[in-house]
C-alpha cells in the first residue's frame, strides 16, 4: 500500500549501530574498503522494520518532520517513516512526496572527505542515496523529491548533482515550519510553485513538536543551535534554543514505549541547556539528567556533544552528572561525549573560533583542552574529539603545537579523530580552499601519527567497556579489527609519510 508522503533516509542512517552511536561514523569509510558482507552486519545492521515497511526507530530529524506534519493537520494515514530497503511497499501511484533526510548526501563532509582522500573510493552514503533515488518505484511513480538534513548544503550548491539525482527541492536548515508549507503546496497540486532551494525558517520553540515514534538509539534533542560561532561550522548560523523539559520527557517516554532502554541527549553543547548566553546553568543541566534518568524504563543516558570550555568552567556539573548516572560502577563504567579540539594553536583559535574558548582566552586553549580531558577522565567520561588539519591560515608552528597537545593527552581515556578541513556552505569559511592529501607535510604526518597512536592505545581499552554486552561474534570481530586494523592504518600513514620525506 502506498502513502502520499514518504519520509526516508539512505541505508547507512537506518541502523541502531548495535547501540553504539560512534559506529555510525563507519559510513564515512569509502565503499570498497570493507566488503558489504562485513560492513553491514558488523557496523550497520538494519534497524527493525514493520511489515508495512515503516521503521521502528528513525533518525530524530525525520521524526521531527513527521511530528511537524501531524501538528499541521496532515493525517497519520497519509504519512509513513519508511525503511529505505522497503520503498516498493510504500511508494506507488498515490505517492506525491518522497522526503529524504541525509547527513552527507555527496560524501563531501569533513569525515568522509578525509577517509575518502586517504583511502580512495566513493563514499558509501552517496552511493546508497543514489540507489534510493533511482529505485524503480521512485522512477516509475515520480513523486516530488525533497532532500533535507544536516548535509543538504552539499546539493544546494550543485545543480548538476540535483539533476542527476532527480531532487526537486533542497531544504537547507530547519524543516519544522517550512516542510509542512512546502508539502501542503504539493498536495494542493501546486508542484510548479516549489523552488529548487529553500532555506528553512528557524523554528521558535513553540513550533517544535514532540516526536511520535522511536528514534535511533533513543537520540533526542535538548538544545538546538550553538552560540559559539566557530567560523567553519554550520550550527554557528543557528539561533540557540533549549527545548522545554515537558517535551524532552515526552520524547523520552515515546522512545521507551518504542522499545529503547535509554536515550542520548543531543545538543551542540549539552552543558548549555537553559543557559543564558554561554554561562552554564548547572542546576538546569543536572536537573535535566536527573529527571530523564528517573523516567521508568531508562537504563542509560548518553550525551552527544559538550564543549571543553563548558567542562572546565563548571567541573562540578560534570561531577554531579557522573554521580547521577552512576558512572564508575560495574553497571556504568564509563560514558562518552563528543568534543571539538580542532587545533592546539591559540593564534588559530583566536582568529577562527574565539567563542569556542569562552569564558577563557585563546592563549589558554591548550590548558583548557588538557583540563577538560582530565576532568572528564576523572569522572569516567570519555572525550571523543576531533582535530582539523589545514584550517585556513594554518602555519607549520600551529601544526607543531597541535601535535604537542595531542601527545600530552595520552594519559586520558579518549579518542582523537583527525579530519581534513572542508569548507561548508552557509559558514564563514565557505569560500576557502579544502585541505587534501596532497597538502600534507611531514609535520601533518607527525600529527596524524600522534592521533592514531593515541587511538591505538585507547580504542581497545574502551571497547572492553562498550563491547561487553555485545554478542560474541561482534565482540571478537571488533577486537580483531582494532587489534590489526589500527596498527595497519598507522603503518600506512608512516609509509606515506616516509615517501613524502
Ligand atoms: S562549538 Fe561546536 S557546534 Fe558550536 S559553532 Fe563551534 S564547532 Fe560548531
Amino acid at each position: 500500500m502506498g502513502y502520499p508522503v514518504v519520509l526516508t533516509c539512505d541505508r547507512t542512517m537506518a541502523s541502531e549501530y548495535h547501540g553504539l552511536m560512534f559506529l555510525g561514523f563507519s559510513a564515512c569509510i569509502p565503499y570498497g574498503t570493507i566488503p558489504d558482507w562485513i560492513y553491514y552486519p558488523l557496523f550497520c545492521p538494519s534497524a527493525p522494520v514493520r511489515k508495512d515497511g515503516s521503521l521502528v526507530y528513525a533518525n530524530c530529524g525525520m521524526r521531527r518532520i513527521e511530528s511537524a506534519l501531524l501538528s499541521c493537520g496532515f493525517s497519520p494515514e497519509d504519512i509513513i517513516v519508511a525503511h529505505p530497503d522497503h520503498l516498493d511497499k510504500v511508494v506507488d501511484s498515490s505517492t506525491r512526496i518522497l522526503s529524504v533526510s541525509s547527513n552527507d548526501p555527496l560524501g563531501i563532509g569533513p569525515a568522509t572527505t578525509t577517509f575518502g582522500d586517504l583511502w580512495g573510493g566513493e563514499a558509501r552514503m552517496a552511493q546508497k542515496l543514489r540507489e534510493l533515488l533511482h529505485h524503480k518505484a521512485v522512477l516509475r511513480h515520480k513523486p516530488v523529491i525533497f532532500l533535507g538534513g544536516p548535509g543538504a548544503w552539499q546539493v544546494a550548491e550543485n545543480p548538476d548533482k540535483r539533476k542527476e539525482l532527480g531532487i526537486d527541492c533542497v531544504v537547507v536548515g530547519e524543516g519544522d515550519v517550512t516542510a509542512p508549507k512546502l508539502f501542503r503546496s504539493v498536495l494542493d497540486g501546486k508542484r510548479e510553485e516549489i523552488p529548487e532551494i529553500v532555506y528553512g525558517d528557524v523554528a521558535p520553540v513553540e513550533k517544535i513538536s514532540a516526536i511520535a515514534g522511536g528514534t535511533i538509539i533513543g537520540l533526542i534533542e535538548v538544545t538546538r543551535g550553538c552560540a559559539r560561532s566557530c567560523a567553519f561550522c554550520a550550527p554557528s548560523v543557528r539561533k540557540v534554543r533549549s527545548l522545554p523539559m515537558k517535551m524532552i520527557l515526552d520524547d523520552v517516554r515515546v522512545n521507551i514505549e518504542a522499545g529503547n532502554d535509554g536515550v542520548i541527549l543531543h545538543g551542540e553543547d549539552m552543558l548549555l541547556y537553559q543557559s543564558d548566553g554561554l554561562s552554564i546553568n548547572s542546576d538546569a543541566v543536572t536537573n535535566l539528567i536527573r529527571e530523564v534518568y528517573s523516567v521508568p524504563g531508562v537504563k542509560f543516558i548518553g550525551i552527544s556533544h559538550v564543549s571543553l570550555s563548558s567542562i572546565v568552567s563548571s567541573p562540578q556539573t560534570i561531577k554531579k552528572m557522573a554521580e547521577i548516572l552512576e558512572l564508575g560502577t560495574p553497571r556504568h563504567p564509563v560514558n562518552y561525549y563528543q568534543v571539538g579540539i580542532e587545533t592546539g594553536s591559540p593564534a588559530l583559535i583566536g582568529k577562527l573560533m574565539k567563542g569556542k574558548v569562552y569564558p577563557f582566552k585563546p592563549e589558554e586553549w591548550p590548558d583548557v583542552v588538557r583540563e577538560g580531558f582530565r576532568i572528564s577522565h576523572e569522572n569516567h567520561f570519555v572525550c571523543c574529539a576531533t582535530i582539523i588539519l589545514g584550517l585556513p591560515g594554518e602555519t607549520p608552528e600551529d601544526v607543531k603545537i597541535t601535535t604537542e597537545l595531542v601527545r600530552s593527552l595520552h594519559p586520558y581515556q579518549s579518542v582523537i579523530i583527525p579530519l581534513f578541513f572542508t569548507p561548508m556552505q552557509t559558514t564563514r569559511l565557505q569560500d576557502q580552499k579544502p585541505f587534501t592529501k596532497k597538502d600534507l607535510t611531514p609535520l601533518h604526518d607527525d600529527l596524524l601519527a600522534a592521533c592514531w597512536e593515541h587511538n591505538a592505545k585507547w580504542f581497545p581499552e574502551l571497547w572492553k567497556y562498550y563491547g561487553r554486552n555485545e554478542n560474541i561474534v561482534l565482540r571478537k570481530s571488533v577486537d580483531f579489527f582494532l587489534k590489526h586494523g589500527i596498527p595497519f592504518f598507522l603503518k600506512r600513514i608512516r609509509k606515506d609519510a616516509a615517501k613524502r620525506k
